[in-house]
């Protein structure tokens, strides 16, 4: 089998590097009568004497020999599980049994032995048969991956303590065993019992009824008798077997107990087939069987090939977009720094402006957020701004005696207005500032959007995306007090000077005091003492509030009604607020909005395109540079894989 090792040792690269399930090589499984030979045919392809050999019931378990291949430089190295060490560190083949767990046998006589003994422990010790296997593993440099099955021989006779349906059991046994159709059937027949009724052949048969999985090999030629040959049988008269038929020579009872080798068997075995065969000398022998069993196995690779390379086109052309999402190896610096930096500022800008190349859709972002902000979230808060909140009637009554001084006064003062004004127009300060501080915070928030989604690129980079997310933010913070001040300084104006003509205030400017003489009548008559009353009513004539006014209310003891048309207070504020409404969001769009993307990219370039800090900046991320090397790295094996498959295609054994 050695002639594989060389396709399958690439064929495992393959597998090892597309992570496919490795190719399952057919197993190759024994079956004749008793004594037959099959142990000896099994053992001679091996080309180790491992197994109990000999006349009369043998093989008594069904054995199950992996071999496993190991490099031949390297025989220490892991076997196929990756757990096994061979820690005899001597040979470089050893053996190891599933039931003797982690023993490592480099003996092969004892493993001939274990196999008895292990044999024994199940079946008794007098003939007794059980379709437990045994599982052996040999590691070797000199094998293919490969299972081979020794089965019991078939018998028709119980013997010793065989049961009595002796010969339904071993017949189910080894077709339990044959039945897979990944299994080549060696169907063994020895050369002095007649072919034409040959078990081993019926029972493959019932498994495999047009022989596409079963080889026939006739053992024993030597030990015809004296005036028979085999030609007839050999030249497939007898039986015609679809993938032929071998004759080989085994050693015989004698060649075991003087312990012949196997190269020495199959050196007479050759001499044997050339002096009584010599015509078909080159088709039989256990080379050549061999060599026929490898070639059924190469088969089996190549048919297995095309899936394989399927595989392999798939995952290359999957690695080659990985690869080129992760982007080129940064050639010139200078132009990826201002390429990157150019393309986070158009990202940030086209965010802001709604015509970035990926849209949120969870949530509002960007501009369409600083447009909520100014008209739902300030709008609405300016609007919920009690105008009335905080004023009392009081507070109005006692302005407009302040500012009347110590005259009675018949029309309300413009400067208790203005006063009354001012106090509530501060209350307009708070949502204003608000505002800016909202629009900053998602200035600040596109900054995480752009590194997100848009500026994927920058994930290579992780200092230079830091560096960008700090440029942004002290740009946004500078920005931030310079709006503030000119919001809070919007407010100011809007106090500065209250435009009492404004057709707002006309309602205002009509207070009148009334001093009604009915009503001065009936108060007179009451009581001369009684504390003047100040009424307030709403424009539309309703009573808002009413309060008696101080007894020093002024020198002259009058009673009066005082009946403002309006409320002025009311009415100015909120004619104010509109003001401040358009006002306000423009000076956050000039002072922050539209200062910060139009400076933005001069920033970043004036901060970050230094010589000095290029190589820092665009150090990759551990990470990603790992990851493009190991996409790079599976892409070539890929792409070696692919040929080695093609170089499969085209080998011949011979
Ligand atoms: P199994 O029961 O089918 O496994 O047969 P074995 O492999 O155990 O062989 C049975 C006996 O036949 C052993 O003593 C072998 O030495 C002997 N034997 C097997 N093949 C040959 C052969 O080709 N020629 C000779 N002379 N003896 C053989
Ligand atoms: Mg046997």
């Amino acid at each position: 089998m050695e002639a594989l090792i060389p396709v399958v040792n690439k064929l495992q690269d393959v597998f090892n590097t597309v992570g496919a399930d490795i190719i399952q090589l057919p197993q190759i499984a024994v079956v004749g009568t008793q004594s037959s030979g099959k142990s000896s045919v099994l053992e001679s392809l091996v080309g180790r004497d491992l197994l109990p050999r000999g006349t009369g019931v043998v093989t008594r378990r069904p054995l199950i020999l992996q071999l496993v291949h190991v490099d031949p430089g390297d025989a220490r190295k892991n076997d196929e599980s990756g757990k096994h060490q061979n820690p005899s560190k001597l040979s470089e083949e050893w053996g190891k049994f599933l039931h003797t767990k982690n023993k490592i046998y480099t003996d092969f006589d004892e493993i001939r032995q274990e196999i008895e003994n292990e044999t024994e422990r199940i079946s008794g010790n007098n003939k007794g048969i059980s379709d437990e296997p045994i599982h052996l593993k040999i590691f070797s440099p000199h094998v293919v991956n490969l299972t081979l099955v020794d089965l019991p021989g078939i018998t028709k006779v119980p013997v010793g303590d065989q049961p009595k349906d002796i010969e339904v059991q071993i017949r189910d046994l080894i077709l339990k065993h044959i039945s897979n159709p990944n299994c080549i059937i060696l169907a063994v027949t020895a050369a002095n019992t007649d072919m034409a009724t040959s078990e081993a052949l019926k029972v493959a048969r019932e498994v495999d009824p047009d022989g596409r999985r079963t080889l026939a090999v006739v053992t024993k030629l030597d030990l015809m008798d004296a005036g028979t040959d085999a030609m007839d049988v050999l030249m497939g008269r007898v039986i015609p077997v679809k993938l032929g038929l071998i004759g080989v020579v085994n050693r015989s009872q004698l060649d075991i107990n003087n312990k012949k080798s196997v190269a020495d068997a199959i050196r007479d075995e050759h001499a044997f087939l050339q002096k009584k065969y010599p015509s078909l000398a080159t088709r039989n022998g256990t080379k050549y069987l061999a060599r026929t069993l490898n070639r059924l196995l190469m088969h089996h690779i190549r048919d297995c090939l095309p899936e394989l390379k399927t595989r392999i086109n798939v995952l290359a052309a999957q690695y080659q977009s990985l690869l080129s999402s992760y982007g080129e190896p940064v050639e010139d610096q200078s132009a990826t720094l201002l390429q990157l930096i150019t393309k986070f500022a158009t990202e940030y800008c086209n965010t802001i402006e709604g015509t970035a190349k990926y849209i949120e859709t969870a949530e509002l972002c960007g501009g369409a957020r600083i447009c909520y902000i100014f008209h739902e979230t300030f709008g609405r808060t300016l609007e919920s701004v009690d105008p009335l909140g905080g004023l009392s009637t009081i507070d109005i009554l006692t302005a407009i005696r302040n500012a009347t001084g110590p005259r009675p006064s018949l029309f309300v003062p413009e400067v208790s207005f203005e006063l009354l004004v001012k106090k509530q127009v501060k209350r307009l300060e708070e949502p204003s500032l608000r505002c800016v501080e909202l629009v900053h915070e998602e200035m600040q928030r596109i900054i995480q959007h752009c590194s997100n989604y848009s500026t994927q690129e920058l994930q290579r980079f992780p200092k230079l995306h830091e560096a960008i997310v700090e440029v942004v933010t002290s740009l946004l913070r500078k920005r931030l007090p310079i709006t503030n001040e000119m919001v809070h300084n919007l407010v100011a104006i809007e106090l500065a000077y209250i435009n009492t003509k404004h057709p707002d205030f006309a309602d205002a400017c009509g207070v009148q005091c009334v001093v009604s003489s009915k009503r001065k009548e009936e108060t007179c008559e009451k009581s001369s003492l009684r504390t003047p009353t100040a009424q307030y009513f709403d424009r539309h004539g309703h009573l808002v509030g009413q309060t008696r006014a101080p007894p020093s209310v002024g020198p002259h003891n009058h009673q009066a009604i005082l009946r403002p048309c309006s409320q002025p207070s009311v009415r100015s504020v909120s004619s104010l607020s509109p003001c401040l409404r358009r006002s306000v969001p423009k000076a956050v769009m000039h002072f922050l909005v539209n200062h910060v993307k139009d400076s933005l990219q001069s920033e970043l370039v004036g901060q970050l395109y230094k010589s000095g800090l290029l190589n820092d900046l665009l150090t990759e991320s551990e990470d990603m540079a790992q990851r493009r090397k190991e996409a790079a790295d599976m892409l070539q094996a890929l792409q070696k894989a692919s040929q080695v498959i093609a170089e499969i295609r085209e080998t011949h054994l011979w």
